[in-house]
């Protein structure tokens, strides 16, 4: 009897054997549904075989092959496979953590009928059978014939409609070459669609990637903010589609795929296109996964995850924003959703492209070196709108209060007098407000994390943002007894307090995580900014990413000081890439956009380059103290992060591995550091840093390694391989 290979979601890397009557090659990749310990799962057929090493006693059958849905493909069981080994995290829990949640289940999936996305068609051939050629008896043939005389195309829905087994008899007749398949018409591109003439760099820049859009190719779309890089998208889409063929848009921030989709559909008004992201219910996902691997989405625009779709006919794969952090995935799995793409769009032999305003670094090296050709917009595509003007506010010379200076207000002010829209813009990495008492200097700790309690004014509740513990204020200082404890340090709610106490009239909106969480809690902020409801917004990063504001004309920016002087070596990159990114919300239509930032240090470089838009500038210092300190993009990382319930126990972990790896000239490895968030959600965590100038010895080096630490008693310790980390 056939053996059939089955990955599962569990943390070994093996594949596990069961029987499976009737079992062929033909069902690799199929899901199955086995018993495993007591209870059934549900993993992927990786392989079939005639023989086993398991033992005739212990082999058991398999519960049910599922077959209502094609089998996952031989390309993306590649991309798992590359997954898996690239990040060291096992095989089969790579791919089911990957299919939606419906495909986990150890049921088959119930489909909805999908859209026709096909026409058929009699061919030549078929054209010249005649109805009296068939017998009378075959009632579905003869009226199956007869819809196709009144007819000259039908939609598989009609052909269905005619009876059940019409649609067999359609595979038939394919098959015998009497019909014929054609993409739907109302699927292919439309002409009619408005589309701006292309600036000069624009033209440039969808002919240089589609002139040469077959075969493989690494594209850096490097345009300042309103430069139009989605027009581009949207060129470059045109002739993949036209083709019939599908387009990946992976983009950071489940926010933004309203506005994109809805930018999508306006320009192919008929093209199918699926949103995945974690907003969908599972059934949601599910629908989408599976247009996209019958191939009847034709975009598909997602967010991380999205990378794992299944698509049959992939001609692009285009990544917005590719600096940013999100395409990392932080936990479980920890790939890269950029890097995958590259991945896919290699083993597929077509193009990805990169959009970004300030390339990741790693990107813009890959540039300079010549592994990715770049195509660059230098200057906002609409007519008159210029890149806004940057300048600093000294706080050294003018104090703030409540986190304002007086000439923020100032202009803040002289904006709303023009009724001009206007954002306060608060930098939240690394930093939050806390709790601190100004006689005994005791800040509000949270009891299960080392992290600090941070405020929440409005509810009067202390949080922990790394493992959610709230608890109420205190009414004194628990150290000394102090009753006057203050929130210290300016949250976005302080931030609108004292705005609300000197604009009194003005419609004040305040964006943060808690503002968005429920649905459509964006649409309905966005709407409120178009619809100019709103004078000044004050908001943390969220506001920072991809949205247009048209009427926004000042930009106030606080506390973007405390990245510049961070530990995280890619705190000023990011800093810069956060801060570009905000000014370039302001002056984006005819209103000239003005960006003020308080500082402390005015000449830092990062600062200068900001100033004058000057990214390249920026890029070069930063490349050169990487180069000199020996950290990416001239070196490959990877962390061997672990915790425990107490750091020792960690700490010794790291050291045993630490013993375990072979010396090699080509490979450095570090001391084990606690992580700078000592501990979380109960446990303490610290990591150990190895890195390499080849990217082939380090993984060479980890999988050998990794073989090693699992043979380390780890009881007490959870560990985990971090390839190219991200956050320290
Ligand atoms: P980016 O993503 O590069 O920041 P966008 O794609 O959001 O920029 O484009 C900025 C603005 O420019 C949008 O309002 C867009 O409609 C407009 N735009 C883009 N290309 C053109 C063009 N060729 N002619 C006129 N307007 C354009
Ligand atoms: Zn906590
Ligand atoms: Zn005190």
């Amino acid at each position: 009897m056939p053996i059939i290979r089955v990955a599962l979601n569990v943390p070994v890397d093996t594949l596990f054997d069961y029987q499976a009557e009737n079992a062929s090659e033909n069902d690799i990749g199929l899901r199955a549904c086995v018993p495993f310990g007591k209870k059934l799962m549900t993993g992927i057929i990786m392989a079939v075989d005639s023989e086993t090493k398991v033992s005739p006693e212990k082999l058991k059958s398999v519960h049910d092959i599922f077959r209502e849905i094609k089998p996952l493909s031989t390309p993306l069981l590649d991309l798992f496979h590359f997954c898996s080994q690239y990040y060291h995290y096992p095989f089969g829990m790579v791919i089911v953590n990957s299919l939606p949640v419906k495909l986990r289940s150890n049921k088959p999936v119930k489909l909805k009928k999908s859209p026709d996305s096909h026409l058929f068609s009699l061919t030549a051939a078929g054209k010249q059978i005649n109805l009296s050629s068939i017998p009378v008896r075959s009632r579905v043939s003869r009226r199956l014939l007869t819809e196709f005389h009144h007819a000259t195309a039908l939609t598989s829905s009609q052909v269905k409609q005619i009876s059940p087994r019409a649609d067999k008899l359609l595979q038939e007749w394919m098959q015998l070459g009497w019909v014929l398949a054609i993409p739907n018409p109302a699927t292919v591109v439309t002409k009619n669609v408005k589309k701006p003439t292309l600036t000069p760099e624009q033209a440039i820049a969808v002919n240089a990637i589609t002139t040469d859009i077959k075969p493989f190719n690494t594209w850096l779309l490097h345009g300042v903010t309103g430069s139009g890089k989605t027009e581009v998208y949207l060129r470059i889409i045109e002739p993949v589609l036209a083709q019939g063929r599908q387009i990946l848009v992976l983009i950071p921030e489940i926010s933004l795929t309203p506005q994109l989709e809805a930018i999508f559909r306006a320009r192919f008004p008929a093209v199918p296109l699926v949103s995945l992201h974690s907003g969908l219910n599972d059934t949601e996902r599910l629908s989408g996964w599976l247009q996209a691997q019958q191939g009847e989405a034709k975009i598909i625009l997602g967010t991380r995850l999205a990378v794992f779709t299944p698509l049959s006919d992939l001609g692009l794969i285009i990544v917005d924003e590719e600096q940013d952090s999100s395409f990392k995935q932080q936990d479980g799995l920890r790939y890269s959703a950029r890097d995958l793409a590259i991945f896919r769009a290699r083993q597929m032999n077509i193009s990805v492209v990169l959009g970004s305003a300030t390339p990741s670094l790693e990107s813009y090296y890959n540039v300079l070196s010549g592994r990715y050709r770049s195509v660059r917009l230098q200057s906002r595509a609409i007519r008159n709108a210029a890149l806004p003007v940057i300048q600093y506010i000294d706080t050294r010379l003018h104090k703030t209060q409540e986190g304002l200076s007086e000439p923020l207000i100032e202009a803040l002010s002289k904006c709303l007098a023009k009724k001009h829209q206007s954002l306060v813009f608060i930098n939240r990495r690394g930093y939050a407000p806390v709790l601190l008492c100004k006689s005994c200097a005791w800040t509000a700790p949270c009891q299960r994390c080392s992290s600090r309690l941070v405020v929440h004014l409005r509810d009067k509740k202390l949080c922990c943002h790394h493992c959610g513990h709230e608890e109420h204020f205190p009414r004194a200082c628990p150290q000394c007894g102090n009753q006057d404890i203050t929130p210290f340090g300016q949250g976005t709610q302080r931030v609108e307090e004292a705005l609300i106490a000197h604009f009194p009239t003005a419609r004040i909106l305040r964006i943060d995580r808690d503002s968005i969480r429920r649905k459509h809690a964006w649409q309905n902020i966005l709407q409120k900014i178009h619809a100019q409801e709103v004078d000044i917004l004050v908001g943390t990063q969220l506001l920072a990413k991809g949205h247009d504001f048209p009427y926004l004309s000042l930009i106030g920016i606080l506390n973007s000081d405390t990245s510049l002087y961070s530990t995280d070596f890619r705190a000023s990159e990011r800093l810069f890439a956060q801060l570009m990114q905000v000014a370039g919300r302001a002056g984006r239509a005819n209103i000239a956009g003005h960006v003020l930032i308080q500082t402390e240090f005015p000449d830092h470089p990062l600062y200068v380059a900001l100033q004058k838009h000057d990214y390249d500038a920026l890029a070069q210092i930063l490349l050169a103290e990487r180069k000199i300190a020996g950290f990416p993009p001239y070196v490959y990382q990877a962390l061997l992060r672990a915790e425990a319930h107490h750091i020792k126990t960690v700490l010794d972990f790291l050291r045993q591995a630490a013993n375990l790896a072979e010396p090699s000239k080509s490979i450095e490895i570090f001391d084990p550091v606690p992580a700078q968030i000592l501990r979380l959600k109960g446990l303490e965590r610290a990591h150990l840093l190895v890195q390499s100038r080849s990217r082939k010895h380090l993984q060479e080096f980890l999988n050998k390694w990794y073989i090693q630490i699992n043979t380390l008693s780890t009881h007490k310790v959870r560990w985990v391989l971090d390839v190219d980390p991200f956050e320290f």
